[in-house]
């Protein structure tokens, strides 16, 4: 692969904006640099434009070098930044395939690149004849997301490795729900060997820690580099850089022990719904989530907001006719659930 080739001239020629903050490194007692208000309180410096300590935590926690990782304002950040590294708005195309998660194929509308779309199979898993076949020269990126939004299921390593080899372009892995499926299952550690590869992962699912915007993006130095260039100077603010921080040094046991409870509620709750007369098919799942197949899915939708519970009707996605996506909720979230759906007439 050769990266030049894959980039965006513009992009690949581009001079990043300098931040005051970037262009001193040292140590200094006086910052008349950046135009800040000095009487300020914590919040009156701007952030580290590269998260130096965050990245550090990261890099241990995740056994990864500092420099094969980029954060930014959520993953979804990382997405548009990634089609607009890669893509020229207008001539090149991007491969995604449905049914998966939407942003993909809205940053690329906005950017105005060509998507183009290849079907999972029926069981939700690689249809490599079709992928070969929808690949072109204008095909920069391919978008697999692993395990998938909203289907649940892991996408056999296999079949990712075959599109690793055939595929000029890059491939992201959209990771955000890997902490939910069992250790080993993350392709972070294969890094190194593909050249062409980023993983997406998040602190918005298993963290949870939505609400701070905070996402990743692995993959070798030269693309974390352009990713780096052309980010907003201070685009993860410092309250989300303390609050991650945070997370990480104190709250990694209460993430696993909340990960099992929702991984063990999912198994209860799949128990009890494939019981049930109005339910077809519940998909196995490696997130915290379970699409589920109902003989009249409108009818549940309408019956669980009446009782105030709010499940995404997946109805119009193709391959999913006729699901519902629920995420995994507390054990009385859960049995509040069950208890409506026990009440339907
Ligand atoms: C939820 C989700 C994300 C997370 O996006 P953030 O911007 O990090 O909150 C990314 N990818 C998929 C597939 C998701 O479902």
């Amino acid at each position: 692969m050769n990266l030049q080739e894959l980039v965006r001239p513009n992009i690949w020629s581009l001079k990043p904006y300098s931040s005051a903050r970037h262009e001193f490194e040292g140590q200094a007692d006086v910052f008349l640099d950046a135009n800040e208000n000095p009487y300020g309180s914590v919040y009156s410096r701007y952030p580290d434009p590269l998260q130096t300590e965050l990245k550090e935590k990261i890099s241990i926690y995740r056994s990864i070098p500092t420099g094969n990782i980029f954060l930014g304002n959520g993953s979804d950040e990382a997405i548009d930044l990634i089609i607009r590294i890669f893509c020229n708005p207008g001539m090149d195309e991007i491969l995604i395939l449905p049914p998966t998660y939407g942003m993909y194929k809205v940053c690329a509308d906005i950017s105005d690149i060509k998507v183009k779309e290849c079907l999972l199979t029926p069981e939700f898993q690689l249809d490599l004849a079709q992928i070969k076949n929808s690949l072109t020269p204008r095909t920069k990126l391919l978008f697999i997301c692993t395990p998938n939004n909203p289907t649940g299921n892991l996408i056999e390593p296999g079949s990712i490795e075959k599109v690793l080899q055939v595929f000029n372009g890059i491939v992201v892995l959209d990771e955000a729900y890997i902490d939910f499926a069992g250790p080993g299952q993350s392709w972070l550690d294969k890094l190194s060997r593909y050249p062409n590869l980023i993983i997406l992962q998040t602190f918005s699912k298993a963290w949870g820690l939505a609400a701070i915007r905070l996402g990743l993006a692995f993959a070798a130095p030269e693309i974390i580099d352009l990713m780096n260039k052309v980010k907003p100077p201070y685009n993860v603010n410092l309250l989300t850089q303390q609050a991650a921080l945070r997370s990480l040094s104190e709250y990694e046991a209460k993430k696993s022990r909340e990960i099992s409870e929702i991984n063990s509620e999912k198994m209860r709750l799949m128990n009890l719904l494939e019981a049930r007369e109005e339910v077809l098919k519940v998909y196995p799942s490696d997130a915290n989530f379970l699409l589920v197949k109902f003989s009249d899915p409108h009818y549940v939708f309408y019956h669980l907001r009446n009782a105030g519970i709010i499940v995404r009707d997946r109805t119009n996605t193709p391959l999913c006719e006729g699901c519902l996506r629920i995420t995994i909720g507390t054990p009385k979230e859960n049995q509040l659930l069950i208890e409506t759906l026990n009440s339907m007439v």
